[in-house]
C-alpha cells in the first residue's frame, strides 16, 4: 500500500499487522508502483490515504475516491469494508452504508451496483484509516530468496529468462550465467543476455550475472568430437562449469530453459548426458510446457521482444545437420573425456566477468 506523501521525499517502508505501508510522495508513486507490479510474493496493493479515524474523515475520503471514480468515466461502484478497530462508532455495515449515501449525494452521475460494480471503493479501519479505490493484482509466489539461491544457464532465447522467472516466484534467488563464443558469437549477442538479466532482475531484486568465454572450449569440442555429438558435448561443459561456478558462489541448483523434445538436445535421452557428470540438481520449470504457453509468459514479464532479436548465441554457431537424438551417457562420457575439457573451463572460470543486473 502506498502512504500519504513522506516529508522530504524519502521512501519509508513500515509494517504493522501483516500489511507493508510505503510512505512516499505522490512524484515518487510510479517509481514505487513500477517496483511493486514485480515484486514476488504481494498479493495486492493499493495507493490510499491514511486518515484520522473519525466517521467524518472516512466519509470524506469516500467522497474523494467516488470523485476519482466518476473522473475516469466509471459510473458504478460498490464499497467493501473492514473495521479492525471495534471501538470505531460505525461497524462495517454502517461505513458500507454510510460511505455509500455520501458518495450518492455529492457525486449524482455514480450509482450502486453490488453485482458488477464499475469501481470498488475499500475502506479499512486499522491503527488509522484507509480508503482506496484503485487495488491491483499483485505477482503473488514467494518472495525472492525464501526458497535459497540456484544458478540459471542464460541463454540469448526465450525459454531460459521465463524459466528464471518461474523458479523466482518460488522463492529462489536467482544467479545467472551466460556462455558465449566471441569472436564467433557477437558483442550483440552478449549485450542481449545481459538486457534479459537485467529485465528479469528487476522481478528478483537484481542478478549478478556470470559471462564466460566458452570459444576454446566449443573449438576442442570442433576439433576432437564426431560432428553428431557436438550439442550435447556442448551442453555437457556448460553444466560441468555452471556446477563448479554455482559450488563457488553457494548456489543449490542448476536452472535451465530446457523443454523435453523441443529440439534435438532435449529429448530424454540427451537430457540424461547432458546432466550426467554433475552431482548438482538441475531444476528445468518448462520440462512440461508448450512453446506458445512460454512465448506468453515471455510476452507478460516482458522479455519477449528482446528474445526474438536475431543474434546468434554460441550453440547455433557449431550445430549439426544431424544431432544425435538419443544419446548414450556412457558414450557421452567417454566422448566427454576425450575432449579434456578441465584446464579450458578452469580458465573460462578465472576470466569469467560479472555483472550485476535489475537491481533497484
Ligand atoms: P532458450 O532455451 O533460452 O530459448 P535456446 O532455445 O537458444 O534459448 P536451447 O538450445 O533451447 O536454447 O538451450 C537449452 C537451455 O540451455 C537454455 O534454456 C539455457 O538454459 C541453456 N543454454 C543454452 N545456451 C546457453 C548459453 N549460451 N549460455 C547459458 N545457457 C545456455
Ligand atoms: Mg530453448
Amino acid at each position: 500500500m502506498l502512504g500519504a506523501p513522506a516529508a522530504g521525499g524519502k521512501i519509508r517502508l513500515e509494517t504493522a499487522n501483516g500489511r507493508f505501508f510505503v510512505d512516499c510522495a505522490d512524484e515518487d508513486c510510479p517509481r514505487v508502483e513500477d517496483v511493486l507490479s514485480r515484486l514476488m510474493g504481494i498479493s495486492g496493493w493499493a495507493k490510499t490515504g491514511r486518515h484520522e479515524k473519525t466517521v467524518e474523515a472516512v466519509l470524506r475520503a469516500c467522497v474523494e475516491e467516488g470523485q476519482k471514480l466518476f473522473s475516469r468515466g466509471v459510473t458504478t461502484f460498490k464499497i467493501e469494508a473492514r473495521r479492525t478497530d471495534k471501538s470505531f462508532p460505525l461497524d462495517s455495515y454502517g461505513l458500507r452504508s454510510e460511505g455509500g449515501r455520501a458518495i450518492l449525494d455529492a457525486v449524482p452521475g455514480l450509482k450502486v451496483d453490488v453485482r458488477n460494480p464499475g469501481g470498488l471503493i475499500k475502506i479499512e479501519i486499522r491503527e488509522k484509516a484507509y480508503v482506496y479505490s484503485n487495488a491491483q493484482k499483485g505477482l503473488g509466489g514467494l518472495p525472492v530468496g525464501t526458497a535459497g539461491r540456484g544458478l540459471l544457464l542464460l541463454s540469448g532465447g526465450i525459454d531460459s529468462p521465463v524459466a528464471g522467472f518461474l523458479m523466482a516466484s518460488r522463492g529462489m534467488g536467482i544467479d545467472a550465467v551466460h556462455f558465449h563464443a566471441y569472436p564467433y558469437s557477437s558483442l550483440e549477442a552478449r549485450q542481449k543476455a545481459v538486457r534479459l538479466a537485467e529485465i528479469l532482475g528487476a522481478y528478483c531484486m537484481g542478478i549478478r550475472l556470470h559471462i564466460i568465454g566458452f570459444t576454446k572450449i566449443q573449438l576442442r569440442i570442433k576439433e576432437r568430437a564426431p560432428l553428431p555429438w557436438t550439442t550435447i558435448l556442448l551442453r555437457m561443459a556448460m553444466m560441468e562449469c555452471a556446477e563448479k561456478l554455482a559450488l563457488l558462489i553457494k548456489d543449490k541448483c542448476l536452472i535451465t530453459g530446457e523443454s523435453l523434445s523441443q529440439v534435438a538436445s532435449q529429448t530424454i535421452e540427451n537430457l540424461t548426458c547432458t546432466q550426467s557428470r554433475i552431482r548438482l540438481p538441475v531444476l528445468r520449470p518448462l520440462i512440461g510446457a508448450d512453446k506458445e504457453a512460454i512465448i506468453r509468459k515471455a510476452e507478460t514479464i516482458g522479455a519477449y521482444e528482446t528474445s526474438i532479436l536475431p543474434y546468434e548465441d554460441c550453440c547455433t554457431l557449431f550445430s549439426p545437420p544431424h544431432p544425435v537424438l538419443r544419446g548414450d551417457p556412457r558414450e557421452a562420457s567417454a566422448l566427454y573425456e576425450e575432449l579434456e575439457p578441465e584446464v579450458l573451463i578452469e580458465e573460462a572460470l578465472r576470466d569469467c566477468e560479472t555483472l550485476k543486473c535489475g537491481f533497484c
